[in-house]
């Protein structure tokens, strides 16, 4: 049996971020993944883009480690040269929304400012076609921080500190089973050699899988594990070149049009609830999309959009989305500690750097 101080498991943008944290603290590190390769899953399924953090609840972890994170992230792209832009989020009203709309924004950006956000600026329909001509809308929130990511580059970076740091990476190496036994956890390995190791400190971080992670560990307890829920988003992308230079959030719940680091459009995600992990497209997904995005852009024409990709979000609530915070369980077991990420859906890449510190505050 391999034996070593703390285990991470799964190699998506949390994982490792919480791995190179430790690993900068000098812990000794090992990251298991089960797929061949980092970030097969959430991380590289998701819309890039470096959160504000204003839509999340006061007091939430996911509003509070957003804007945490942002600022870490940002920090630590420009010490690492990580491909991004910062071009700013548009959060619109609808044109037909009259006073109602423009209240909302006011107090989003009300709610910002408690938070901290002093950068956040109303602005009119006609600054608003100023910037993006193509938008339709009553008015707009614009927030300058908000901008996307090459997050293969972030995860190589992170991966590069792991390993900098004696920390290493284990792909391949599914984590089927474990026991709590004499103050350590050892964990079973579903590769070719059935690997067994051993750790004190275990983290958590399968995305989707984490609550079955944590339900195949014996010797805690199963109560509090909450049931692993999948909602389903599907993207489509614009066939011809991007009309817009920002992201353009409709508020509060239209189709989100964002563009990648070469200026592809795309929309989404949606959302349905699944019972497996299943990254198919389903095309008759899109034909809904068009409607939904000519309310805030009537430019759209009819064989506009193309399929996209597919995205999970790794959900704790009981229904809506959006409507569940980050979850993080710390649980000591006789002298070992294992501590559980659930329900890292979005903005998990933003706030991924202030989880890790988080996570790291609780050893
Ligand atoms: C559709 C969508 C859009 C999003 N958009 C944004 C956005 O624009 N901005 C933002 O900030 N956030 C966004 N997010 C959230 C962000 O992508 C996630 O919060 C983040 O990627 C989660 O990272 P993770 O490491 O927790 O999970 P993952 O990236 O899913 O990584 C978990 C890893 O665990 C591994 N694993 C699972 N089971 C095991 C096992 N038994 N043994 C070993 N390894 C295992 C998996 O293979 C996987 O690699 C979005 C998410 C989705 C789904």
């Amino acid at each position: 049996m391999y034996e070593t101080e703390c285990i991470v498991v799964g190699a998506g943008v949390v994982g490792l971020a919480v791995a190179r944290e430790l690993a900068l603290a000098g812990r000794e590190v090992i990251v298991l993944e089960a797929e061949k390769h980092k970030g097969l899953h959430a991380s590289s399924r998701n819309t890039t883009v470096i959160h504000a953090g204003i839509n999340y609840p006061a007091g939430s972890l996911k509003g509070r480690l957003c804007i945490e994170g942002k600022k870490r992230l940002y920090t630590y792209i420009a010490e690492h040269n990580i491909p991004h832009k910062q071009i700013g989020k548009l959060i619109t009203s609808a044109v037909h929304s009259d006073d109602a709309g423009i209240d909302l924004l006011r107090k989003l950006q009300a709610k910002a400012r408690t938070l901290g956000m002093e950068d956040l600026h109303l602005l009119s329909a006609k600054e608003v076609h100023h910037m993006e001509p193509e938008v339709l809308c009553s008015g707009a929130l614009w927030s300058p921080t908000s901008g996307i990511i090459d997050v293969h580059a972030y995860m190589d970076a992170l991966v590069g500190d792991i390993e900098d740091h004696r920390g290493s990476l284990a792909l391949a190496s599914p984590v089927r089973a474990g026991q709590v036994k004499n103050g350590r956890i050892n964990l079973q390995i579903d590769d070719s050699a059935q690997t067994e190791i051993s750790c004190r400190t275990l983290i958590n971080a399968a995305g989707l899988n984490a609550p079955l992670v944590a339900r195949a560990i014996l010797g805690r307890s199963h109560e509090d594990i909450p049931p692993r829920l999948l909602a389903k988003g599907t993207y489509c992308v614009l066939k011809r070149p991007s009309p817009f230079n920002h992201l353009v959030y409709p508020a509060p719940h239209g189709v989100h049009a964002s563009l990648d680091l070469g200026g592809q459009l795309r929309f989404g995600p949606d959302s349905e609830w699944i019972d497996e992990i299943d990254y198919q497209v389903d095309e008759r997904r899109i034909k809904p999309f068009y409607e939904k995005i000519r309310h805030f852009w009537p430019g759209l024409r009819d064989g506009d959009l193309a399929p996209g990709w597919v995205g999970i979000r790794a959900k704790i609530g009981t229904g809506k989305t959006n409507d569940t915070d980050f979850r993080i369980d710390r649980t000591e077991l006789d002298g070992a500690l294992i501590i559980d990420l659930f329900g890292i859906d979005s903005p998990g890449l933003t706030a991924s750097l202030a989880l890790a510190a988080e996570v790291k505050g609780f050893l």
